[in-house]
């Protein structure tokens, strides 16, 4: 099995073992798995259940889908109120007998009832995996948005339209079995909760900024010097966004380090949140050290023409803003970007990307 993530197994293994210590000393996230662990338990002999579905009154069946709705994290909760539910609870029942039925293999089900045939619109993977998880539990993990975040972190995009649902559903399940090949004790029940503690969990989240790797691309940009020659070439208006690097669960787009050694400079080394922020004073050059942010992220540049890994695209900002930018609080994070946008707008225009705010703020799950 090839590890899908960008950093070495030794990291992931760290993290799991962060997460387990959490998870195994805090009383009320034991009690979390204990509830989901019941759920699954009770919607295997119900939803799961042909003998259930096909005995039961359209009235019991309706409150158990209802039921289990209330159970889904997010969004999904509010929009399946009852009268939306009764009136797709035929087309709902034909999808639970086609999971537990059908012979065709996992991928191809939840292609067919979450874009293919057999999709029913506002019934989406929020509804589907959970029971996929259930009648599959070695196979299919659930997919929220928690799901998506985490791996956005390691630049893995699960919202791209160029791969298909089932695609990406496949990405999500070989990771789940790959993190569970490095340790055990964990099966697809806890390693959705591992998502949540990477992504909403302050002493989670910490620990995943340690490991994602930017820590050597931002050590590398420090020495302006090394990259004159590059940094004189660089074409002032558009210019094509280069080829991407494919690995197994990803494209991405390299980050050139004069662009953004160009871009501390242009910000004469200092924090552009905040010109008062001082960071330490590094021996190679004397000078403060500040990192780079690409306002538009580089998962973003999939979806644009022209390069965006350009100084006018990039932030210089002290290692605390950094972090900020990318792990504060919702409302804090908004104001940064939106800061950040206003000051860059008209410069980003003149390399040929043109973004609206709402889209940018879209990239940073906002
Ligand atoms: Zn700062």
């Amino acid at each position: 099995m090839q590890n899908p993530f960008p950093v070495s197994d030794s990291e992931l293994i760290k993290l799991i073992n962060s997460f387990l210590l959490w998870q195994n000393s805090t009383p009320k996230e034991q009690e979390w798995i204990n509830k989901n662990q019941k759920r699954n338990a009770r919607y295997k002999k119900t939803l799961l259940n042909k003998k259930f579905i096909e005995d039961s009154s359209e009235h019991k069946l309706h409150k158990e889908i209802f039921d289990y709705s209330r159970t889904l994290d997010g969004p999904a909760i509010i929009r399946l109120g009852i009268p939306r539910l009764k009136g797709e609870q035929s087309r709902i029942k034909s999808n639970l007998l086609y999971i537990i039925d059908s012979t065709d293999d996992l991928f191809l089900k939840i292609h067919n009832v979450i874009e293919g045939k057999y999709n029913i619109p506002l019934y989406k993977r929020a509804f589907w995996t959970p029971l996929l998880n259930i009648a599959y539990p070695n196979n299919a993990p659930n997919w929220n948005n928690k799901t998506q975040n985490f791996f956005s972190l390691f630049g893995i995009d699960l919202e791209t339209k160029k791969k298909t649902v089932s695609e990406k559903y496949r990405i999500i399940s070989e990771a789940f079995k790959y993190l569970q090949s490095l340790n055990s004790k964990l099966d697809f029940l806890l390693i959705d909760h591992l998502m949540h503690y990477a992504t909403t969990v302050p002493r989670g989240e910490n620990q995943i900024f340690d490991i994602i790797p930017d820590k050597e691309f931002q050590e590398s940009i420090q020495d302006v010097r090394q990259y004159t020659k590059e940094i004189k070439g660089l074409s002032k208006g558009p210019i094509k966004r280069g080829k991407p690097v494919e690995n197994i669960s990803s494209i991405s787009f390299p980050r050139k380090p004069a662009r953004s050694a160009k871009a501390l400079k242009n910000a004469n080394y200092t924090c552009e949140e905040n010109v008062k922020h001082k960071t330490f004073i590094q021996e190679k050059n004397s000078k403060h050290f500040f990192e780079a942010h690409h306002l538009i992220p580089m998962k973003a540049q999939g979806d644009i023409e022209n390069d965006i890994d350009r100084p006018e695209n990039i932030v210089s900002l002290c290692p605390n803003c950094h972090r900020a930018i990318e792990k504060l609080k919702l409302k804090q994070r908004k104001e940064m970007v939106e800061k950040f946008y206003e000051i860059r707008k008209n410069k980003l225009e003149k390399i040929g990307v043109i973004m609206s705010i709402d889209k940018l703020l879209s990239y940073y799950n906002i």
